[in-house]
């Protein structure tokens, strides 16, 4: 019998969330973020679903490649840009856009063999300090870009932001977004072209920040990363739920300890749940007893360390709990967030780490 283990991706959440995004930003454009898979939930399977988006951002020349081949046409961007001249011809190939972040990428323009125009987005570091250029280096960026043959007419002006998740003014993250709302339109004054600052979480709570085109990512995946909110609060819906079965129950007796290293012990005679997942599946092995889990539809919770390939479950809120059981690790009912949260992590690298084992259907 397939392994129950199963990521069951709603491709309707998808679509639902893209809708919220221009709810929340209708002057703006949107590139649907699906870099490092479509987050984990399949490259193909979420571009598709997300097809009404107005161009894709991608981290890899090959995610691009697979887009076209699955015969996507709409633009995409390379958000962590070219570095290889060799490059440049796969670029102009697939009519890809580049993120320009550093004065090598400009050279490499500059000296291109002549072809098809290059659209490019220039990427001001406003204070992130991770790719983009200094302000006071952008206007000499620019205008080399404006006179460069291989660049297209229409570079976008950009940044990205650090805290945008940190809502509340008195969070040291809210003076850090407005100290880049505020470098970025110093060092962009005066150029023209469009804009694009805002990331899932300046999409939800920086209307400031919206301009031209917005950048989500995690809010279309229905994953919320503004602490102690899920996407539900933000009307999104999760696009993936990851279940799989119980395949033991056993009867365990008050002072026994459970799982590797013996960390849990029973308070009391009680029935434990195995279910067939673990870190091997993606599950993370971070999530400490008490992690929250459902079984039948109940609410319980992880106990004892998370192995490879098994999990042990707290049966104790689920009466007549037996072999086969559904649980669901996350989704509709029980928020990535909350389990990101317990693990030390956040929802994306959760959805991002699910293995090649677990069975991919959409819904
Ligand atoms: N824009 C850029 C440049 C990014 O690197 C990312 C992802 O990290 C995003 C947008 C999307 O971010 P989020 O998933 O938080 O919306």
């Amino acid at each position: 019998m397939a392994r129950p283990t199963c990521a069951n991706i709603h491709t309707d959440a998808l679509r639902h969330n893209l809708a919220q995004a221009r709810a929340l930003a209708p002057h703006s454009r949107v590139m649907a973020v699906v870099k490092a898979d479509g987050y984990g939930h399949g490259l193909e399977r979420v571009a598709r679903a997300l097809e009404g988006a107005d161009a894709f951002g991608v981290a890899a020349l090959s995610d691009a490649d697979r887009l076209r081949a699955a015969g996507l046409s709409q633009p995409i961007v390379l958000l962590s840009g070219f570095d290889e001249a060799d490059d440049l011809p796969q670029l102009r190939r697939l009519g890809v856009e580049s993120v320009i972040h550093h004065p090598s990428q400009i050279e490499m323009l500059e000296q291109a063999a002549p072809g098809e125009p290059i659209r490019c987005w220039l990427k001001v570091d406003s204070g992130m300090h991770r790719l983009g250029f200094a302000p006071d280096q952008v206007r000499e960026a620019h205008a080399r870009l404006r006179a460069s043959a291989a660049v297209a007419d229409g570079i976008v002006l950009m940044n990205h932001f650090a805290s945008s998740d940190e809502l509340d003014p008195a969070q040291a993250g809210y003076g850090q977004t407005r100290a880049q709302l505020r470098a970025f339109a110093a060092a962009t004054e005066g150029l023209d072209g469009p804009r694009s600052l805002a990331n899932s979480a300046a999409v939800l709570g920086w209307p400031d920040a919206h301009a031209q085109w917005i950048r989500p990512g995690g809010l279309l995946y229905g994953i919320s990363v503004v602490e102690g909110r899920s996407g539900a609060d933000f009307g999104l819906r999760p696009a993936m739920t990851l279940s799989t079965r119980l395949i033991a129950v056993n009867r365990v007796r008050k002072g026994e300890k459970i799982g590797y290293a013996a960390t849990w012990e029973c308070p009391q005679d009680m029935w434990v749940g195995v279910a067939a997942i673990g870190y091997g599946d993606g599950y993370p092995r971070a999530a400490p007893s008490g992690t929250p889990v459902r079984v039948a539809g109940h609410d319980t919770q992880v106990i004892g360390r998370v192995s490879m390939d098994l999990m042990t479950i707290d049966l104790r809120g689920v009466p007549g709990a037996k072999v086969g059981d559904p649980v669901e690790l996350w989704g509709p009912e029980l928020p990535v967030e909350r389990i990101a949260r317990a693990s030390g992590t956040i929802g994306y690298e959760l959805t991002c780490s699910i293995t090649r084992r677990v069975r991919f259907v959409e819904s």
